[in-house]
């Protein structure tokens, strides 16, 4: 008893065909022409319909905590964002506190997991500080846990970020453990320079949380720590990219060839610009993460790295919050001293919606409009993630053997983003009013309808913790 999509048009990484793909269990075990169905199999009309990979959002934070405060969606809501949208694998980041074990921070993330995910997930294990006991933790994380990523900061001293000395080690032991090593690459010391200097002066407002992260300190932080990777021989993955400054970085590394040097963006920096820090009545808050949004100059640039292979892989860093009581945040930190977000934009809440949107938009402003192929599309958006961190074939492509983590994917509709709709917890979307030509009619998880026509259909508790290998630098 299988399942047969039959009618639809297969589009990968590489090519695009018209062919039936057949689900028995949990995996793609043909693809053809005219596969016949046999007793007890149902077959699911796909007429007009691209059948693409299930997406991998290779950067998401859920159930994170940020300064007394959690993000919004947890493994329930967002993977619920995940189906409606097209994707089927989220990697969340395991990130301890300095001075924590990360065998330790890894179960508390699977505690937080289990029993909500409807999709399939893994993390990166993010490394926040250095000694022995982090030293030997390293290769056990990659063969004890599956986790073969391992993130680090370059900003946000004395909190994640590691100093050169630090971030040096890491990758030296992360290329010993046959890890990749993901940067956040920012100059800390120019941010926090630029910043403190801001708030003496009383520049709270949200825009000057942009200009405190200027493009050339995150151009800097990229050459650094790809010119690190370089003396090791290694890997490193740039997240969330968004300057010139920092593609061109990329670019050179990836001319020179001395370490394996790939780049991520998030769907946000293509769509969403420096200007709206300064809408009234503070809503700029909505739009604050790191790194900030740019001037639209940096948008078009990527548009051309996503075509020349600058950029390999879309993600989204969704992290929501509530408008209302999350962005407005006030407190206290450890030391007594009251702090309130609305004067201060070191402590607004960073981050905001992306996992559903993700596909959707890529399609409608890339295919659509003409920007990129739909192959480049898939690439970007479902395959390319699974190459970078071990999950490959299994997961990001239709073939046979592989899980069937399969999009039914309407090419030509049309709607409007908007959060009355939304599947996100939180009370707004960054992308309220956009316009969508492209989305997701029917979602599978390895086999299973997990999402159909508006509806999620898959259990809590569903979704599994993907193990993978150790990094190899396939070719993307
Ligand atoms: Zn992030």
């Amino acid at each position: 008893m299988g399942t047969i999509i039959k009618g639809g048009r297969v589009v990968t990484a590489s090519d695009s065909f018209e062919a039936d793909v057949r689900i028995d269990g949990e995996k793609i075990t043909a693809i053809g022409k005219n596969l016949e169905a046999g007793n007890g199999d149902e077959t699911i009309d796909a007429n007009g319909r691209w059948i693409i990979p299930g997406g991998i959002d290779p950067h998401v934070h859920l159930e994170l905590p940020f300064m007394g405060t959690i993000s919004k969606d947890d493994f329930d809501t967002g993977t619920q964002c995940a189906l409606a949208g097209g994707t089927t694998t989220l990697i969340d980041f395991a990130i301890p506190p300095k001075g924590e074990s990360m065998l330790k921070i890894i179960d508390d993330w699977d505690a937080k997991a289990k029993d909500k995910a409807r999709c399939d997930y893994t993390y990166h294990a993010a490394v926040t500080d250095w000694n022995d006991q982090i030293a030997e933790e390293i290769p056990r994380v990659v063969k004890e846990r599956g986790i073969n990523s391992f993130k680090i900061f370059l900003a946000y001293y004395g909190v994640f970020g590691l100093n050169d000395d630090e971030a040096f080690r890491v990758v030296r032991a992360v290329k010993e453990a046959g890890g990749i090593v993901l940067v956040h690459a920012v100059n800390g010391n120019v941010l926090t320079a630029m910043a403190t200097e801001m708030i003496a002066n009383g520049q709270g407002e949200p825009i000057y949380h942009a200009l405190s992260q200027p493009p050339e300190a995150e151009g800097e932080a990229t050459g650094r720590i790809i010119r690190f990777t370089e003396i090791e021989n290694g890997s490193v993955y740039i997240v969330h990219t968004t300057a010139i400054d920092a593609l061109e970085e990329i670019n050179a590394g990836r001319q020179r060839g001395k370490a394996t040097v790939l780049g991520e963006t998030c769907t946000q920096y293509f769509f969403l610009n420096q200007d709206l820090y300064e809408l009234p009545n503070w809503e700029g808050a909505k739009y604050v993460l790191s790194p900030p949004l740019r001037p639209k100059e940096h948008s078009e640039a990527l548009w051309k790295a996503l075509n020349n292979h600058t950029i390999e892989t879309i993600g989204t860093d969704h992290c929501s919050f509530d408008y209302n009581g999350q962005k407005n945040l006030k407190g206290t930190l450890p030391d007594g001293t009251p702090f309130d977000a609305t004067k201060d934009f070191r402590f607004i809440p960073n981050g905001f919606n992306g996992i559903e949107e993700r596909l959707m938009m890529m399609y409608t402003y890339g295919v659509k409009d003409g920007r990129i192929s739909p192959e480049r599309w898939v690439a970007t958006c479902c395959t390319n993630a699974a190459k970078v961190f071990g999950l490959w074939p299994r997961k990001g492509t239709i073939a046979v053997g592989s899980d069937a983590d399969i999009v039914l994917w309407d090419p030509d509709c049309s709607g409007t983003i908007s959060a009355k709709t939304h599947k996100s917890a939180a009370d707004y979307n960054v992308y309220e009013g956009y316009e969508i030509r492209g989305r997701a009619t029917t979602t599978f998880v390895r086999g299973k309808v997990a999402y159909r026509d508006g509806e999620v259909l898959a259990e809590p508790g569903s979704g599994r913790f993907l193990k993978r290998g150790p990094f190899s630098a396939h070719s993307i």
